[in-house]
Protein backbone atom coordinates (compact mmCIF):
# COMPACT_ATOMS: atom_id res chain seq x y z
CA UNK A 1 0.00 0.00 0.00
CA UNK A 2 1.15 3.37 -0.42
CA UNK A 3 1.92 5.97 2.35
CA UNK A 4 -1.35 6.78 4.24
CA UNK A 5 -2.07 10.23 5.87
CA UNK A 6 -3.09 9.57 9.02
CA UNK A 7 -5.78 11.85 9.25
CA UNK A 8 -7.84 11.46 6.04
CA UNK A 9 -6.20 7.95 5.45
CA UNK A 10 -5.55 8.96 2.11
CA UNK A 11 -3.07 6.86 0.27
CA UNK A 12 -0.64 9.50 -1.22
CA UNK A 13 1.78 8.82 -3.70
CA UNK A 14 3.92 11.90 -2.67
CA UNK A 15 4.36 10.75 0.32
CA UNK A 16 6.12 7.77 -1.08
CA UNK A 17 8.20 9.34 -2.83
CA UNK A 18 9.18 11.53 0.19
CA UNK A 19 9.49 8.76 2.28
CA UNK A 20 11.82 7.68 0.06
CA UNK A 21 13.73 11.20 -0.05
CA UNK A 22 13.67 11.27 3.67
CA UNK A 23 15.23 8.00 3.87
CA UNK A 24 18.46 9.02 1.28
CA UNK A 25 18.81 12.40 3.34
CA UNK A 26 19.84 11.00 6.16
CA UNK A 27 23.02 9.71 4.04
CA UNK A 28 24.01 13.43 3.14
CA UNK A 29 25.17 16.18 4.74
CA UNK A 30 22.93 18.92 3.85
CA UNK A 31 21.32 21.64 6.56
CA UNK A 32 17.75 20.33 7.34
CA UNK A 33 16.43 23.44 5.99
CA UNK A 34 17.69 23.37 2.82
CA UNK A 35 16.69 19.07 2.16
CA UNK A 36 13.08 20.57 3.29
CA UNK A 37 13.57 23.02 0.22
CA UNK A 38 14.63 20.44 -2.23
CA UNK A 39 11.80 18.14 -1.11
CA UNK A 40 9.08 20.52 -1.53
CA UNK A 41 6.88 21.41 -4.54
CA UNK A 42 7.80 24.73 -5.73
CA UNK A 43 4.38 26.23 -7.27
CA UNK A 44 0.81 24.22 -7.77
CA UNK A 45 -1.09 25.13 -10.36
CA UNK A 46 -4.93 23.57 -10.47
CA UNK A 47 -7.29 25.09 -12.71
CA UNK A 48 -10.60 24.06 -14.59
CA UNK A 49 -11.81 25.29 -17.60
CA UNK A 50 -14.93 24.59 -19.86
CA UNK A 51 -15.24 22.94 -23.15
CA UNK A 52 -18.79 22.12 -24.94
CA UNK A 53 -18.92 18.68 -25.81
CA UNK A 54 -22.19 18.28 -27.95
CA UNK A 55 -25.07 20.04 -26.73
CA UNK A 56 -23.60 20.45 -23.18
CA UNK A 57 -20.71 22.17 -21.41
CA UNK A 58 -18.17 20.15 -19.30
CA UNK A 59 -15.94 21.78 -16.82
CA UNK A 60 -12.09 20.08 -17.64
CA UNK A 61 -9.88 19.91 -14.45
CA UNK A 62 -6.08 19.76 -14.78
CA UNK A 63 -2.60 20.84 -13.31
CA UNK A 64 0.94 21.88 -13.54
CA UNK A 65 3.17 21.46 -10.56
CA UNK A 66 6.53 22.88 -10.68
CA UNK A 67 8.34 20.66 -7.93
CA UNK A 68 11.73 22.48 -8.39
CA UNK A 69 12.97 25.93 -9.95
CA UNK A 70 16.81 25.20 -9.12
CA UNK A 71 17.49 25.32 -12.70
CA UNK A 72 15.37 26.12 -15.35
CA UNK A 73 13.33 25.84 -17.16
CA UNK A 74 11.15 23.31 -15.59
CA UNK A 75 10.81 19.98 -17.39
CA UNK A 76 8.13 16.76 -17.52
CA UNK A 77 5.00 15.18 -19.23
CA UNK A 78 1.19 15.87 -19.22
CA UNK A 79 -0.52 13.06 -18.31
CA UNK A 80 -4.16 12.79 -19.79
CA UNK A 81 -5.97 9.85 -17.19
CA UNK A 82 -9.49 10.08 -15.54
CA UNK A 83 -7.41 8.97 -12.36
CA UNK A 84 -5.11 12.20 -12.07
CA UNK A 85 -5.06 14.15 -9.23
CA UNK A 86 -3.27 16.83 -7.43
CA UNK A 87 -1.13 14.18 -5.02
CA UNK A 88 -0.22 12.61 -8.21
CA UNK A 89 0.85 15.45 -10.32
CA UNK A 90 3.14 16.12 -7.20
CA UNK A 91 4.69 12.92 -6.85
CA UNK A 92 5.27 12.84 -10.82
CA UNK A 93 6.68 16.43 -10.65
CA UNK A 94 9.13 15.79 -7.57
CA UNK A 95 10.13 12.34 -9.29
CA UNK A 96 11.37 14.77 -12.56
CA UNK A 97 13.60 16.80 -10.41
CA UNK A 98 15.41 13.71 -8.89
CA UNK A 99 15.26 12.05 -12.63
CA UNK A 100 16.95 15.49 -14.13
CA UNK A 101 19.46 15.90 -11.81
CA UNK A 102 20.46 11.75 -12.05
CA UNK A 103 21.04 11.98 -15.83
CA UNK A 104 22.62 15.22 -15.76
CA UNK A 105 19.27 17.34 -17.60
CA UNK A 106 19.70 20.70 -16.38
CA UNK A 107 16.34 21.29 -15.99
CA UNK A 108 14.05 21.39 -12.60
CA UNK A 109 11.26 18.90 -12.47
CA UNK A 110 7.55 19.88 -13.66
CA UNK A 111 4.14 17.30 -14.41
CA UNK A 112 1.17 17.92 -15.75
CA UNK A 113 -2.53 16.51 -15.79
CA UNK A 114 -5.63 16.59 -17.25
CA UNK A 115 -7.97 14.33 -15.84
CA UNK A 116 -10.04 12.95 -18.33
CA UNK A 117 -10.32 9.51 -20.58
CA UNK A 118 -8.74 10.72 -23.59
CA UNK A 119 -11.09 7.15 -25.39
CA UNK A 120 -13.93 9.31 -24.62
CA UNK A 121 -13.05 12.69 -26.60
CA UNK A 122 -13.50 12.87 -29.74
CA UNK A 123 -9.61 13.81 -31.69
CA UNK A 124 -11.35 17.38 -32.35
CA UNK A 125 -12.63 17.51 -28.47
CA UNK A 126 -9.13 16.88 -27.31
CA UNK A 127 -7.44 19.81 -29.57
CA UNK A 128 -9.71 22.04 -28.01
CA UNK A 129 -8.87 20.43 -24.08
CA UNK A 130 -5.00 20.58 -25.68
CA UNK A 131 -5.41 24.14 -26.41
CA UNK A 132 -6.95 25.56 -24.26
CA UNK A 133 -4.94 23.86 -21.29
CA UNK A 134 -1.73 25.81 -22.88
CA UNK A 135 -4.17 28.92 -23.01
CA UNK A 136 -4.68 28.75 -19.39
CA UNK A 137 -0.69 27.84 -18.66
CA UNK A 138 0.30 30.49 -20.22
CA UNK A 139 -1.54 32.73 -18.45
CA UNK A 140 0.13 31.80 -15.17
CA UNK A 141 3.24 32.02 -17.20
CA UNK A 142 3.65 28.23 -16.94
CA UNK A 143 4.81 27.70 -20.23
CA UNK A 144 7.30 29.06 -22.13
CA UNK A 145 10.98 26.96 -23.34
CA UNK A 146 12.99 28.56 -20.34
CA UNK A 147 9.97 28.71 -18.01
CA UNK A 148 8.87 24.94 -18.07
CA UNK A 149 8.70 22.82 -20.59
CA UNK A 150 6.13 19.92 -21.20
CA UNK A 151 6.35 16.93 -23.17
CA UNK A 152 3.84 13.67 -23.00
CA UNK A 153 3.22 11.37 -20.61
CA UNK A 154 0.58 8.16 -20.29
CA UNK A 155 -2.33 9.57 -22.43
CA UNK A 156 -0.54 11.60 -24.45
CA UNK A 157 1.53 11.65 -27.23
CA UNK A 158 3.68 13.46 -30.48
CA UNK A 159 -0.07 14.78 -31.30
CA UNK A 160 -0.88 16.61 -28.36
CA UNK A 161 2.89 17.95 -28.18
CA UNK A 162 2.35 19.14 -31.62
CA UNK A 163 -1.35 21.25 -30.82
CA UNK A 164 0.54 22.92 -27.46
CA UNK A 165 3.48 24.04 -30.16
CA UNK A 166 1.12 25.61 -32.38
CA UNK A 167 -0.85 27.05 -29.49
CA UNK A 168 2.16 28.65 -27.57
CA UNK A 169 3.49 29.88 -31.10
CA UNK A 170 0.77 31.44 -32.11
CA UNK A 171 0.81 33.51 -29.27
CA UNK A 172 4.16 34.08 -29.50
CA UNK A 173 5.29 35.20 -33.02
CA UNK A 174 8.32 36.05 -33.50
CA UNK A 175 9.79 34.56 -30.34
CA UNK A 176 12.71 32.91 -31.85
CA UNK A 177 12.55 30.24 -29.72
CA UNK A 178 8.84 29.41 -28.95
CA UNK A 179 9.17 25.84 -30.27
CA UNK A 180 11.23 24.75 -27.42
CA UNK A 181 8.13 25.15 -25.37
CA UNK A 182 7.11 21.72 -25.83
CA UNK A 183 9.40 18.40 -26.20
CA UNK A 184 8.08 15.03 -27.66
CA UNK A 185 6.87 17.02 -30.95
CA UNK A 186 6.81 15.04 -34.57
CA UNK A 187 9.77 14.71 -36.62
CA UNK A 188 7.90 17.01 -39.00
CA UNK A 189 7.67 19.51 -36.46
CA UNK A 190 10.59 20.29 -34.71
CA UNK A 191 10.51 16.91 -32.73
CA UNK A 192 14.09 14.78 -33.08
CA UNK A 193 14.84 11.26 -33.89
CA UNK A 194 14.69 8.90 -31.31
CA UNK A 195 12.79 10.65 -29.33
CA UNK A 196 9.47 8.38 -29.36
CA UNK A 197 11.53 5.15 -28.54
CA UNK A 198 13.94 7.26 -26.18
CA UNK A 199 12.44 6.06 -22.87
CA UNK A 200 12.05 2.34 -23.58
CA UNK A 201 15.26 2.08 -25.10
CA UNK A 202 16.84 4.15 -22.21
CA UNK A 203 14.95 0.70 -19.80
CA UNK A 204 16.50 -1.84 -21.81
CA UNK A 205 19.95 -0.38 -21.39
CA UNK A 206 19.85 0.05 -18.13
CA UNK A 207 18.39 -3.49 -18.04
CA UNK A 208 21.64 -4.66 -19.83
CA UNK A 209 23.59 -2.45 -17.75
CA UNK A 210 22.89 -3.94 -14.35
CA UNK A 211 22.95 -7.40 -15.81
CA UNK A 212 26.17 -6.59 -17.12
CA UNK A 213 27.77 -6.40 -13.32
CA UNK A 214 28.95 -10.29 -12.95
CA UNK A 215 29.18 -10.48 -9.12
CA UNK A 216 25.86 -8.31 -9.00
CA UNK A 217 24.34 -11.14 -11.03
CA UNK A 218 26.27 -13.81 -9.04
CA UNK A 219 24.67 -12.94 -6.24
CA UNK A 220 21.69 -13.08 -7.65
CA UNK A 221 22.19 -16.89 -8.22
CA UNK A 222 21.90 -15.43 -12.26
CA UNK A 223 24.34 -15.93 -15.17
CA UNK A 224 25.99 -12.18 -16.40
CA UNK A 225 24.76 -10.70 -19.61
CA UNK A 226 21.06 -10.26 -21.00
CA UNK A 227 21.27 -12.77 -22.80
CA UNK A 228 18.76 -15.22 -22.09
CA UNK A 229 17.38 -13.46 -19.19
CA UNK A 230 13.44 -14.43 -19.11
CA UNK A 231 11.78 -10.88 -18.84
CA UNK A 232 8.03 -10.02 -17.87
CA UNK A 233 6.62 -6.47 -19.08
CA UNK A 234 3.82 -4.69 -17.57
CA UNK A 235 2.27 -2.12 -20.48
CA UNK A 236 2.54 -2.33 -23.75
CA UNK A 237 1.97 1.33 -24.29
CA UNK A 238 4.98 3.67 -25.76
CA UNK A 239 7.47 2.71 -22.63
CA UNK A 240 6.37 -1.01 -22.39
CA UNK A 241 6.76 -2.19 -26.20
CA UNK A 242 10.30 -0.22 -27.03
CA UNK A 243 11.37 -1.21 -23.77
CA UNK A 244 10.32 -5.00 -24.76
CA UNK A 245 11.52 -4.25 -28.23
CA UNK A 246 14.98 -3.50 -27.45
CA UNK A 247 15.47 -6.40 -24.63
CA UNK A 248 14.56 -8.67 -27.05
CA UNK A 249 16.61 -6.96 -29.67
CA UNK A 250 19.25 -7.20 -26.76
CA UNK A 251 19.45 -11.27 -27.07
CA UNK A 252 16.53 -11.30 -24.15
CA UNK A 253 13.79 -13.50 -24.10
CA UNK A 254 10.35 -11.93 -23.36
CA UNK A 255 7.93 -14.34 -21.75
CA UNK A 256 4.93 -12.28 -20.12
CA UNK A 257 3.36 -9.13 -21.26
CA UNK A 258 0.63 -7.95 -19.25
CA UNK A 259 -1.94 -5.02 -20.58
CA UNK A 260 -4.92 -3.72 -18.90
CA UNK A 261 -7.20 -6.49 -19.96
CA UNK A 262 -5.43 -9.64 -19.19
CA UNK A 263 -1.93 -11.10 -19.28
CA UNK A 264 -0.17 -13.75 -21.78
CA UNK A 265 2.85 -15.95 -21.16
CA UNK A 266 5.20 -18.00 -23.26
CA UNK A 267 8.43 -19.82 -20.83
CA UNK A 268 10.14 -20.27 -24.62
CA UNK A 269 9.26 -16.16 -25.56
CA UNK A 270 6.56 -14.61 -27.30
CA UNK A 271 7.34 -12.59 -30.42
CA UNK A 272 6.55 -8.11 -29.32
CA UNK A 273 5.85 -7.54 -32.92
CA UNK A 274 3.59 -10.24 -33.48
CA UNK A 275 1.56 -9.48 -29.54
CA UNK A 276 1.45 -5.51 -31.62
CA UNK A 277 0.05 -6.75 -34.76
CA UNK A 278 -2.65 -8.96 -32.97
CA UNK A 279 -3.54 -6.59 -30.69
CA UNK A 280 -3.92 -3.95 -33.72
CA UNK A 281 -6.17 -6.66 -34.91
CA UNK A 282 -8.46 -7.62 -32.54
CA UNK A 283 -8.16 -4.82 -30.15
CA UNK A 284 -6.62 -7.02 -27.25
CA UNK A 285 -3.32 -9.05 -26.32
CA UNK A 286 -5.58 -11.98 -25.77
CA UNK A 287 -5.99 -14.80 -27.78
CA UNK A 288 -2.24 -14.17 -29.44
CA UNK A 289 -1.77 -17.78 -30.93
CA UNK A 290 1.78 -17.83 -29.76
CA UNK A 291 0.83 -17.73 -25.95
CA UNK A 292 0.84 -20.68 -23.85
CA UNK A 293 -0.89 -19.17 -20.95
CA UNK A 294 -3.41 -16.03 -20.34
CA UNK A 295 -4.39 -14.58 -17.25
CA UNK A 296 -7.90 -12.46 -17.42
CA UNK A 297 -6.61 -10.78 -14.36
CA UNK A 298 -3.51 -8.66 -15.56
CA UNK A 299 -2.01 -8.71 -12.33
CA UNK A 300 -1.19 -12.62 -12.37
CA UNK A 301 0.83 -12.09 -15.35
CA UNK A 302 3.05 -10.45 -13.16
CA UNK A 303 3.65 -13.29 -10.11
CA UNK A 304 4.88 -15.87 -13.89
CA UNK A 305 8.32 -17.15 -13.62
CA UNK A 306 10.65 -14.76 -15.25
CA UNK A 307 14.45 -13.33 -13.93
CA UNK A 308 13.65 -9.77 -14.94
CA UNK A 309 10.37 -7.66 -14.81
CA UNK A 310 9.91 -4.02 -15.84
CA UNK A 311 6.37 -2.44 -14.80
CA UNK A 312 5.67 0.11 -17.43
CA UNK A 313 2.27 1.08 -16.89
CA UNK A 314 1.47 2.93 -13.89
CA UNK A 315 2.51 3.79 -9.92
CA UNK A 316 1.72 1.49 -7.20
CA UNK A 317 1.21 -1.95 -9.36
CA UNK A 318 3.91 -3.93 -6.72
CA UNK A 319 2.53 -3.20 -3.18
CA UNK A 320 2.73 -5.34 0.24
CA UNK A 321 0.17 -7.34 -1.66
CA UNK A 322 1.80 -9.29 -4.31
CA UNK A 323 5.30 -8.84 -3.47
CA UNK A 324 5.52 -12.13 -2.19
CA UNK A 325 4.40 -13.60 -5.59
CA UNK A 326 6.65 -11.78 -7.65
CA UNK A 327 9.05 -14.19 -9.01
CA UNK A 328 11.97 -11.89 -10.67
CA UNK A 329 14.95 -11.34 -9.02
CA UNK A 330 15.60 -7.22 -10.95
CA UNK A 331 12.73 -5.10 -10.76
CA UNK A 332 13.53 -2.66 -13.69
CA UNK A 333 11.16 0.71 -13.07
CA UNK A 334 9.77 1.57 -16.63
CA UNK A 335 6.78 3.38 -15.22
CA UNK A 336 6.90 5.99 -11.75
CA UNK A 337 6.45 4.99 -9.11
CA UNK A 338 5.35 1.27 -10.08
CA UNK A 339 6.81 -0.15 -6.19
CA UNK A 340 5.48 0.83 -2.77
CA UNK A 341 8.18 2.01 0.05
CA UNK A 342 7.05 -1.32 1.61
CA UNK A 343 7.08 -3.24 -1.40
CA UNK A 344 10.22 -2.33 -1.91
CA UNK A 345 11.63 -2.85 1.30
CA UNK A 346 10.44 -6.54 1.43
CA UNK A 347 12.03 -7.22 -1.92
CA UNK A 348 15.79 -5.79 -1.15
CA UNK A 349 15.51 -8.35 2.04
CA UNK A 350 14.66 -10.98 -0.11
CA UNK A 351 17.98 -10.15 -2.19
CA UNK A 352 16.45 -8.71 -4.88
CA UNK A 353 17.37 -5.59 -7.22
CA UNK A 354 15.10 -2.49 -7.85
CA UNK A 355 16.35 -0.48 -10.78
CA UNK A 356 14.84 2.65 -9.73
CA UNK A 357 12.46 4.82 -12.15
CA UNK A 358 13.92 7.64 -11.39
CA UNK A 359 17.16 6.65 -13.50
CA UNK A 360 15.43 3.47 -15.28
CA UNK A 361 12.91 5.81 -17.37
CA UNK A 362 15.28 8.84 -17.31
CA UNK A 363 15.97 7.82 -21.47
CA UNK A 364 12.65 10.02 -22.14
CA UNK A 365 13.63 13.44 -20.49
CA UNK A 366 17.20 13.02 -21.73
CA UNK A 367 16.28 12.94 -25.39
CA UNK A 368 13.73 15.33 -24.59
CA UNK A 369 16.77 17.51 -23.54
CA UNK A 370 18.64 17.05 -27.31
CA UNK A 371 15.27 18.25 -28.93
CA UNK A 372 15.52 21.63 -26.31
CA UNK A 373 18.77 22.14 -27.33
CA UNK A 374 17.87 21.57 -31.15
CA UNK A 375 15.34 23.64 -31.27
CA UNK A 376 17.09 26.55 -29.51
CA UNK A 377 20.17 26.38 -31.98
CA UNK A 378 17.34 26.11 -34.64
CA UNK A 379 19.59 23.21 -36.82
CA UNK A 380 18.88 19.48 -36.87
CA UNK A 381 22.26 17.45 -34.62
CA UNK A 382 24.69 16.22 -37.57
CA UNK A 383 23.48 18.43 -40.34
CA UNK A 384 27.13 21.10 -40.14
CA UNK A 385 29.44 18.06 -39.57
CA UNK A 386 27.83 14.75 -41.13
CA UNK A 387 29.57 15.10 -44.65
CA UNK A 388 32.43 17.02 -43.53
CA UNK A 389 33.23 13.71 -41.32
CA UNK A 390 32.89 11.57 -44.37
CA UNK A 391 34.98 13.63 -46.52
CA UNK A 392 37.99 13.43 -43.25
CA UNK A 393 37.25 9.84 -42.97
CA UNK A 394 37.44 9.53 -46.89
CA UNK A 395 40.61 11.07 -47.64
CA UNK A 396 42.42 8.77 -44.22
CA UNK A 397 40.88 5.87 -45.34
CA UNK A 398 42.54 6.67 -49.16
CA UNK A 399 45.74 7.58 -47.88
CA UNK A 400 46.05 3.88 -45.57
CA UNK A 401 45.01 2.23 -48.40
CA UNK A 402 47.76 4.03 -50.86
CA UNK A 403 49.97 3.83 -48.24
CA UNK A 404 49.81 -0.24 -47.05
CA UNK A 405 48.57 -1.03 -50.54
CA UNK A 406 45.31 -3.08 -48.30
CA UNK A 407 42.54 -2.77 -50.42
CA UNK A 408 39.19 -2.39 -48.37
CA UNK A 409 35.59 -4.08 -49.74
CA UNK A 410 33.51 -1.56 -50.20
CA UNK A 411 31.28 -2.77 -47.00
CA UNK A 412 34.29 -2.26 -45.10
CA UNK A 413 34.92 1.23 -46.68
CA UNK A 414 31.54 2.40 -45.88
CA UNK A 415 31.51 1.19 -42.66
CA UNK A 416 34.75 3.55 -41.78
CA UNK A 417 33.74 6.84 -43.78
CA UNK A 418 30.17 7.35 -42.67
CA UNK A 419 29.30 10.18 -41.28
CA UNK A 420 26.72 10.04 -38.10
CA UNK A 421 23.21 10.80 -38.74
CA UNK A 422 20.86 12.54 -36.08
CA UNK A 423 19.21 9.65 -35.22
CA UNK A 424 22.79 7.81 -34.48
CA UNK A 425 23.92 10.87 -32.70
CA UNK A 426 20.75 11.08 -30.19
CA UNK A 427 21.15 7.36 -29.61
CA UNK A 428 24.64 7.33 -28.29
CA UNK A 429 23.91 10.55 -26.43
CA UNK A 430 21.19 8.62 -24.57
CA UNK A 431 23.66 5.45 -24.19
CA UNK A 432 26.12 7.04 -22.98
CA UNK A 433 23.34 8.79 -20.23
CA UNK A 434 22.32 5.77 -19.35
CA UNK A 435 25.56 4.06 -19.08
CA UNK A 436 27.47 6.63 -16.54
CA UNK A 437 24.22 7.09 -14.69
CA UNK A 438 24.06 3.82 -14.31
CA UNK A 439 27.30 2.81 -12.32
CA UNK A 440 27.56 6.79 -10.82
CA UNK A 441 24.29 5.50 -8.92
CA UNK A 442 26.01 2.00 -8.12
CA UNK A 443 29.39 3.26 -7.08
CA UNK A 444 27.28 5.94 -4.82
CA UNK A 445 25.55 2.18 -2.85
CA UNK A 446 29.21 0.54 -2.84
CA UNK A 447 30.58 3.99 -1.58
CA UNK A 448 28.78 3.04 1.60
CA UNK A 449 27.27 -0.19 3.15
CA UNK A 450 24.22 1.08 5.19
CA UNK A 451 22.79 2.61 1.81
CA UNK A 452 20.80 -0.52 0.92
CA UNK A 453 19.80 0.12 -2.19
CA UNK A 454 20.01 1.55 -5.64
CA UNK A 455 17.11 3.82 -5.14
CA UNK A 456 18.65 5.71 -2.50
CA UNK A 457 22.10 6.07 -3.82
CA UNK A 458 19.92 7.51 -6.96
CA UNK A 459 18.09 9.78 -3.94
CA UNK A 460 21.55 10.40 -2.42
CA UNK A 461 23.73 11.41 -5.62
CA UNK A 462 20.82 13.79 -6.89
CA UNK A 463 19.95 15.04 -3.62
CA UNK A 464 23.88 16.32 -3.80
CA UNK A 465 23.87 17.87 -7.52
CA UNK A 466 20.56 19.79 -6.71
CA UNK A 467 22.05 20.97 -3.29
CA UNK A 468 25.51 22.21 -5.38
CA UNK A 469 23.09 24.15 -7.72
CA UNK A 470 21.51 25.95 -5.17
CA UNK A 471 24.83 26.95 -3.22
CA UNK A 472 26.17 28.13 -6.89
CA UNK A 473 22.89 29.89 -7.52
CA UNK A 474 23.76 32.29 -4.00
CA UNK A 475 20.33 30.97 -2.56
CA UNK A 476 21.69 28.77 0.08
CA UNK A 477 24.74 30.04 1.86
N1 LIG B 1 6.87 12.00 -19.17
C1 LIG B 1 8.22 11.55 -19.30
C2 LIG B 1 8.81 11.23 -17.94
O1 LIG B 1 8.10 10.97 -17.01
C3 LIG B 1 9.06 12.49 -20.15
C4 LIG B 1 9.30 13.84 -19.58
C5 LIG B 1 10.02 14.80 -20.53
O2 LIG B 1 10.49 14.39 -21.57
O3 LIG B 1 10.07 15.98 -20.20
O4 LIG B 1 9.99 11.16 -17.77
Amino acid sequence: MAKTNSATKEVSFFGDVCEFFDYAAQFTKHPKGLLEQIKTCNSVYRFQFPIRKGNSFEVIHAWRVEHSHHMSPTKGGIRYSEMVNEDEVMALAALMTYKCAIVNVPFGGAKGGIKINPKNYTVAELETITRRYTVELMKKNFIGPGIDVPAPDYGSGEREMSWIADTYYTMNTGQMDALGCVTGKPIALHGIAGRKEATGRGVAIAVRECAGVAEDMKALGLTPGLTGKRIIVQGLGNVGYYSAKFLQEFGAVIVGICEYDGAIYNADGLDVEEVVAHRKETGSIMGYKGAKKQFKKPAEGLEQPCDILVPAALENQITTENINRIQAKIIAEGANGPTSPEAARAFLKKGGIIIPDMYCNAGGVTVSYFEWLKNLSHVAFGRMDKRYAENANMNMVNILESVSGIQLTDTQRRTIIKGASELELVNSGLEDTMIRSYHEIRNTKLSNPKIDSLRTAAFVKSIDKIAVSYNTLGIWP
